[in-house]
């Protein structure tokens, strides 16, 4: 077992596990100031009470005895609220990586691709309380292509045969549901729709070139991730020029600078063409199917802005690993390597597009999710999720509407009672204790006092020796 297990083993697991409550199992959070995000106001001087990592009671401070043997937390000036959800992420190492989100109060992820023998090992590490991190819900491996763009942790699939075997074997390993992704073929991912049905698992993901996002929303697919896609005029799509073959011009002459380049003449077609009418047709359908986005901003950011993001001294690199910090430099990025001055301007056209169209939807109704393809290059494990939030306020959500993407959408979306999301009775104690306000300024989130991680208080000091 690694070190840092051990540690935590040594420092979070209490030792007493009897079936009567003991005073470490009582927790009261005194004189503390209510954050939920269903659209209630903040409840001022409140008293929240952790009975064996579950919320047992909620009143008005004063209102009830608090029990002897309770642990108390003075919450004055203070603001509790519901754990956040990173909904993107892929650990690479839960050791860097765990400490990190707790410290950051991200204490429930949703893992959107990996290894299956690692993945679904620390899920069930954390479930079972070995192992100190956030609750995770997993995919496993992506479900590709016959030519994977992740090939370490991908099943390639070719036909909707090896499609329907792809899910079954997904649901034997435990998967909780199935990722699809860019390279399936129309068959095979019409044919994962119906088998993930038939076995009782939700599908989400990318959207593959050969369905429109409409027919994966028409198919139940849950969520879009990533860029939302430019929706030209139908008027351009049928006159679109034919298609360059820049990808294989580049393979034959080794001039790999000309697929950012086609990238960038195709983009910017589509995006001078862009259709207002089409893209609120194509929300209206998401809001009707309930299907949720994951625009994870802060990486698409980080990558459209590399050049400047690079040259920061951001001091969270100290928590990165020195080979990972090579890896991100855009030299050695697939994406950015062969970056060109035109890819360059037309990912930044795209951002700023992106941004009105987020707004577009979220003023239609489509719910969003906070995910950030962490540790994808410049993400930080929990930083960046704060980030994220940032950057829906930034597009025009309110904070409350932003804090919702990490908090009340994700437990929906999860769909058990207990996913977090709200600070009701009954509720397993996944909770955030801030020095401010984060309806008032997003950038609260990050004031973080201390954590309650399913009912373990994890002061600002135990926070500081988590990183
Ligand atoms: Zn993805
Ligand atoms: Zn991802």
């Amino acid at each position: 077992m690694k070190a840092w297990l051990i540690v935590s083993l040594l420092t979070f697991v209490p030792t007493c596990r009897s079936q009567q409550a003991t005073s470490s199992d009582i927790l009261a959070i005194t004189h503390v100031t209510i954050i939920n995000l269903d659209g209630e106001p903040p409840k001022p001087e409140m008293t929240v009470l952790v009975r064996r990592g579950k919320i047992s009671a909620v009143d008005k401070t004063g209102q009830k005895q608090i029990p002897e043997d309770a642990r108390q937390f003075d919450g004055t000036g203070k603001f509790l609220m519901p754990g956040l959800w990173d909904m993107h992420v892929h650990i690479l190492a839960p050791e860097r990586d765990f400490p990190m989100f707790i410290a950051n109060g991200v204490l429930g992820v949703r893992n959107m691709g990996g290894v299956p023998k690692d993945v679904f090992q620390w899920r069930a590490d954390v479930a079972s309380g070995r192992v100190l991190g956030p609750r995770m819900v997993a995919c496993g491996p992506v479900v590709d292509g016959p030519r994977p763009a992740h090939p370490e942790h991908a099943i390639s699939v070719s036909t909707p045969d090896d499609g329907r075997r792809a899910v079954q074997s997904l649901k034997q390993m435990g998967a909780d549901f199935v990722k699809v992704y860019d390279g399936l073929s129309r068959d095979a991912y019409f044919a994962i729709v119906q088998e993930s049905k038939r076995v009782g698992l939700p599908f989400a993901g990318h959207v593959s070139g050969s369905i429109t996002q409409e027919e994966a929303s028409n198919a139940g697919q849950r969520r879009i991730e990533h860029g939302i896609g430019i929706l030209p005029s139908l008027d351009y799509e049928k006159n679109k020029p034919a298609p360059t073959g820049y990808f294989e011009e580049a393979m034959r002459t080794k001039n790999f600078s000309l697929i950012p380049e086609g990238i960038a003449k195709e983009g910017n077609g589509e995006l001078d063409h862009f259709s207002e009418k089409r893209t609120e047709e194509l929300y209206k359908t998401f809001v009707r199917n309930g299907t949720y986005l994951t625009p994870t901003r802060v990486v698409d950011r980080g990558l459209t802005f590399i050049d400047e993001i690079s040259k920061q001294d951001d001091p969270r690199l100290r928590y990165v690993p020195a080979s990972m910090r090579e890896d991100w430099k855009p030299e050695n990025g697939m994406l950015t390597r062969y970056r060109t001055p035109a890819y360059v301007a037309f990912r930044k056209r795209r951002y700023e597009m992106t941004t009105r169209q987020i707004l577009i939807a979220h003023r239609l109704g489509v719910l969003f999710l906070a995910g950030t393809d962490v540790s994808a290059a410049y993400t930080y494990p929990g930083f960046s999720l704060h980030d994220e939030l940032a950057l829906f306020v930034d597009a025009g959500f309110t904070p409350v509407e932003a804090l919702r993407t990490a908090t009340v959408n994700p437990a929906r979306f999860v769909g058990t009672t207990d996913s977090m999301g709200s600070i009701e009775v009954g509720k397993t104690a996944y909770l955030v204790i801030l020095d401010a306000n984060p309806m008032e300024d997003i950038s609260n989130t990050k004031r973080i006092s201390a954590v309650i991680l399913g009912g373990r208080l994890l002061k600002r000091s135990d926070l500081d020796s988590l990183l």
